[in-house]
């Protein structure tokens, strides 16, 4: 089959059917924090949607979950614009995929500035996205990323984090710049906290990122102060005087300014050193303090990054490697999800 080719009536319908179950399952996920899949069974039918919609480019719409940003601002928060959009990540489930993505990504900069691009190697978080604006050193707001264009205002709960500054270290700040990160429960608090739920005779967690999620986003943030929340930052925002020539240069900076950065991060010259850190930490996967579900490489240089620009879902300057599933174990998603 070419890819223009007119979609058959049983195509139609699996397109719309999975449309409805990633809407479904993304509201469930993201809204409720009480996912009905698990991670694996959504990345499959998502996969499906995107090879559906590559064979038949006439399927897809403004609106297509292909297009957009996962989740949606609840109404029992207030409404927050981020000033710079958020976006989500291009996932690549195969070394195979990744080598063929950064090769690809390499040339394109290669073409343009004669050298190949230096890759900031990380590790992917699976936590909440959350987005700090600070402005002259203070911190004014925090919000969840939502569709990527509003989230919702969570500043009280997270003023009860203790790895996020009210107020940045040091002197000389930007007017304005928004910091993004992941908010999650290391593997060890995470055991300790769903001891004690288990031994006040309630039902534990179902896994760190769920209860990361359903802890942060709570009506009352003394709820949330009880919950042993950690911040890694990854990103920037808006950015108004703040000059920096790297995402690993920003990085150092933000913590200079006490900003929780990760341990983990390199900046690698090759493809295979690449490779190398991507095997290093699937073997150590369970060594760390955090849950990770992949590794996300991005281009260290800025100029580039601006260069290379987003799509409507996702920068075009990273990507992420998803590990393969470990074990699928969907009794874990029947046990009722605390928040
Ligand atoms: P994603 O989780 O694949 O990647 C994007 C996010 O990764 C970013 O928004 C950022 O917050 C986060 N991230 C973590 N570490 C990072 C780092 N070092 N640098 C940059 N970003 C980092 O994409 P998504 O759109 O948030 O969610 C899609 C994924 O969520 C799916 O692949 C699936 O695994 C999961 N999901 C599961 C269900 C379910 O029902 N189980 C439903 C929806 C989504």
């Amino acid at each position: 089959l070419s890819p223009d080719s007119v979609p058959t009536q049983a195509e139609r319908e699996r397109y719309a059917e999975l449309v409805d179950l990633v809407q479904k399952y993304r509201a469930a996920y993201y809204n409720e924090d009480a996912p009905l899949v698990s991670d694996a069974e959504f990345d499959l039918l998502y996969s499906e949607l995107e090879k559906l919609e590559a064979l038949h480019p006439e399927l897809v719409t403004n609106d297509s979950p292909t297009q957009t940003v996962g989740g949606e601002a609840s109404v029992a928060f207030a409404a927050v614009e981020h000033l710079a959009r958020m976006y989500s990540l291009e996932d690549v489930f195969s070394l195979a995929e990744l080598e063929a993505w950064l090769r690809r990504a390499a040339g394109s900069v290669e073409k343009q500035h004669g050298t190949a691009p230096q890759w900031l190697t990380e590790l992917k978080i699976d936590g909440l996205a959350v987005n700090l604006l600070y402005r002259d050193g203070v911190l004014v707001r925090a919000a969840t990323r939502g569709d990527g264009t509003t989230g919702e205002d969570i500043t009280h709960n997270v003023a009860t984090i203790k790895d996020i500054p009210q107020r940045l270290h040091g002197s000389n700040f930007p007017a304005e710049v928004e910091i993004r990160g992941e908010v999650f429960i290391a593997s060890k608090d995470f055991a300790v906290l769903n001891e004690q739920m288990v031994a006040a005779g309630k039902a534990p967690f179902a896994n760190p990122r769920n209860s990361a999620a359903g802890s942060l986003r709570q009506k009352d943030p003394a709820v949330t102060a009880r919950r042993p929340l950690s911040m890694f930052v990854h990103g920037i925002g808006a950015r108004q005087g703040l000059h920096t020539e790297t995402q690993s240069g920003t990085y150092e900076l933000l913590k200079s300014w006490g900003l929780p950065i990760s341990p983990y991060y390199k900046v690698l010259d090759t493809l295979p050193e690449v490779m190398d850190f991507i095997a290093s930490y699937g073997e150590h996967r369970h060594d760390l303090i955090h849950e990770i579900d992949g590794i996300v490489v991005k281009v260290d240089d800025l100029a580039t990054q601006r260069e290379l620009g987003h799509t409507s879902r996702v920068p075009r300057w990273s990507v992420a490697y998803k590990y393969p599933p470990e074990e699928v174990n969907t009794k874990l998603l029947d046990i009722q999800v605390q928040v």
